[in-house]
């Protein structure tokens, strides 16, 4: 598999986070106050999760987005791992962030704050969609403003519109589904879209209701399953103890899209992108677990 013949770019429009992860003895109560055994500070967000791991699989990826003046180091990151960061915007909100407990039974309870990502405005978004072209691809995900927009201007330049719908909100179901080329969802996702609960019946749901859309299922440790309308495909996923399984889906993604983009063989995108979230699983972290495409071929051989 070889993408130097490959010309497409593809935007990615997502979020930036500051993660601060605490280590506790127990999750805070009402009313405590309690010192936490460690804390560290990541880059975070399925945003950057996703443009890193586009990266590591040999894409051409843009990030589009925003940061307040306490995130150039997300930039900063991202440039170092070969994202080209032109359209992350800087604004006067702070970075969005999250607040994360780990307890010593390694469980989390998470606080997120929006912050710049909740403040893309709708010209920031045209300057952005408007430098790409027919045939470019477009990715999203549900963690930043004015996803609806994003869809539809980038619909209007003729982009592929791929549409990851995490975390599933409410408002999803007003959003311009219908341009969406290519669903890429998890178990809970796929259930919270279709409002329904057996596999077989949310398959059924999104064949019917999005007939022309590939859709991507991505289930754990049971693999992934390809959809549009009448062709499936399964990809089992490998065989690994996991470790860690945070940003298995934005490493999935990455690696699909990479492959995608370039051959078009789907089989081939599932089994790059099967090969590399199993490899991210085995690994501590999100964005640090990513392999490359090197490790990746090598895994899925
Ligand atoms: P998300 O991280 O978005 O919840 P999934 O849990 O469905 O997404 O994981 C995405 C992909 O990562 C799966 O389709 C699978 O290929 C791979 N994966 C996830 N967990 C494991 C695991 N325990 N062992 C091997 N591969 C896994």
């Amino acid at each position: 598999m070889e993408y130097e013949t490959c010309h497409m770019k593809i935007l990615n429009f997502g979020s930036l986070n500051i993660d601060h992860v605490y280590h506790i003895e127990h999750f805070v109560q009402p009313g405590e106050t309690i010192a936490c055994s460690s804390y560290n500070r990541f880059s975070g967000g399925k945003g950057l999760n996703q443009s890193i791991a586009l990266a590591r699989a040999g894409a051409d990826v843009y990030h589009g987005g925003k940061i307040g003046a306490d995130g150039l180091f997300l930039k900063e990151q991202l440039e170092k791992s070969g994202v080209d960061t032109r359209f992350v915007h800087q604004g006067n909100t702070p970075t969005g962030h999250a607040v994360i407990q780990v307890s010593k039974e390694g469980e989390n309870s998470i606080i997120i704050a929006g912050g710049a990502n909740r403040c893309i405005t709708t010209d920031e978004i045209a300057d952005t969609v408007c430098t790409f072209a027919k045939g470019d691809y477009l990715l999203v995900q549900n963690e930043i403003s004015g996803v609806d927009h994003i869809i539809s201007k980038s619909s209007e330049m003729g982009l592929k519109i791929v549409f990851n719908p995490a975390p599933f909100t409410p408002a999803i179901s007003n959003y311009p589904l219908e341009l969406v080329d290519i669903f890429i969802l998890n178990e809970t996702e796929a259930a919270a879209i279709t409002g329904l609960t057996h596999q077989q019946d949310i398959i059924e749901q999104m064949r019917k209701q999005f007939p022309n859309a590939e859709v991507i299922f991505t289930m754990g440790a049971k693999g992934a399953l390809f959809v549009k309308g009448d062709i499936e495909h399964i990809a089992p996923a490998k065989q690994v103890t996991a470790v860690d399984t945070t940003g298995a889906g934005d490493t999935f993604i990455g690696f699909f899209l990479a492959s995608h983009m370039c051959s078009g063989n789907i089989p081939e995108a599932l089994a790059i992108a099967t090969a590399a979230a199993a490899m991210s699983v085995t690994r501590h972290g999100a964005a640090d677990s990513i392999p490359t495409l090197d490790e990746a071929k090598a895994f899925s051989n």
